[in-house]
């Protein structure tokens, strides 16, 4: 990086994109054994950000519903180098609601959003930081540089996944992005604007648009405890953020119906063509119970995916909220690092 500690070096442009702060969104679902760990790792980011672009920052923790003492360890947590806000919600919503009241809590114009369990790393904030200030991008993403580690089957899926709900999109959603992503002031507020409920954070950070860079990287194992999301969750919210971002599922039900009417259609024809060449009527009752039984399959499956469709707008429609703040605390840093 061309830029010291010496804030002179920096453009006009770069200054003002700084004078406008970073939030860093953590969400927490019982995450007490690494939380200490994990704010002075950040305590320490904000002094080398502020060092290098005189960047006020802020943490908003945002506690979704935890069972252990993740709550009592955030609140005793010091405002030192950068401010930091304690969000509780009132039971656990999940992480992408967890997301959004942290976006609808900061105080400062860019945002970072960050796993609370240690697997994204700090140290590579700096570089997304960079592409921010000094290249001027608006959203930052990192992906997966590997999914090695990872089973066969579990990437074929992934890749499905991606395949099916980027047909015939506009904006695609890169395959393998995760959560942790930087997003400018102007990204921030567009994202704050889209008014879904059912939300699926990864589209909607890409269907924005602005200019979007992607950066690998390799995410550290778990600082402790296991993963919240087991595969069944995983497909869970597959089917979620497929239903509610696209609407490729139900094409591929219209597509589907199309190709099994033209089956039988042509197959129609060829027992008429056959009653007439040989004047015998055609043996059918195997052909007819599979016949009556893949349409009734395939009637079943796409009734489920309609149904789940009907679900997302009725949920829409009763516009619940999609979190309740059971308690809010703040505290602003002293010290001359966190007030530009
Ligand atoms: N998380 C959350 N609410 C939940 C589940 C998870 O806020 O209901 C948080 C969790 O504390 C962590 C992040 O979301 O900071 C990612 O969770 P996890 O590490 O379990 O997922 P993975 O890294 O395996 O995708
Ligand atoms: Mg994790």
């Amino acid at each position: 990086m061309m830029l010291g500690s010496d804030v002179s070096g920096l453009s006009a442009t770069s200054a003002a994109a700084a004078a406008q702060g970073l939030s860093i969104v953590v969400p927490l679902y019982n995450e007490a054994a690494g939380l200490a760990a994990l704010h002075e790792r950040l305590i320490g980011l904000a002094r080398t950000l502020h060092g290098r672009y005189r960047l006020g920052c802020e943490v908003v923790y945002v506690d979704d519903g935890s069972a252990d003492a993740t709550l009592s360890i955030a609140r005793g947590l010091k405002a030192e180098a950068l401010d930091v806000q304690v969000v509780s919600l009132s039971r656990n919503f999940g992480k992408e609601a967890a997301l959004m009241a942290g976006l609808d809590h900061v105080r400062r114009g860019a945002v970072l959003f960050m796993d609370g369990d240690g697997q994204h790393s700090p140290d590579l904030v700096e570089k997304l930081v960079a592409h921010w200030i000094d290249d001027g991008y608006d959203v930052v993403y990192t992906a997966k540089a590997n999914r090695d580690n990872e089973s066969f089957l579990r990437r074929q899926a992934v890749h499905g996944f991606y395949a099916l709900i980027n047909w015939g999109a506009r904006q695609k959603i890169p395959e393998d992005a995760g959560d942790f992503r930087l997003l400018s002031p102007r990204a921030a507020a567009a994202l704050k604007q889209l008014p879904e409920r059912n939300r699926f954070f990864k589209g909607l950070a890409s269907w924005i648009g602005f200019r979007q860079i992607r950066v690998d990287y390799e995410p550290a194992p778990r600082a402790h405890g296991v993963t919240t999301f087991s595969p069944g969750r995983l497909i869970g919210l597959s089917i979620e953020g497929l239903t509610s971002f696209s609407v490729a599922p139900l094409r591929f039900a219209s597509l589907a119906g199309v190709v099994l009417a033209t089956v039988a259609f042509l197959f129609g024809l060829s027992i008429l063509w056959e009653t007439w060449t040989t004047g015998k009527s055609v043996p059918g009752y195997p052909s007819l119970v599979v016949g009556l039984m893949t349409i009734g399959g395939v009637q079943l499956i796409m009734i489920g995916i309609v149904g789940e469709y009907i679900g997302k707008i009725l949920s829409e429609l009763k516009a619940r909220p999609i979190y309740f703040v059971a308690e809010h605390s703040e505290k602003r840093a002293e010290s001359e690092t966190a007030t530009s």
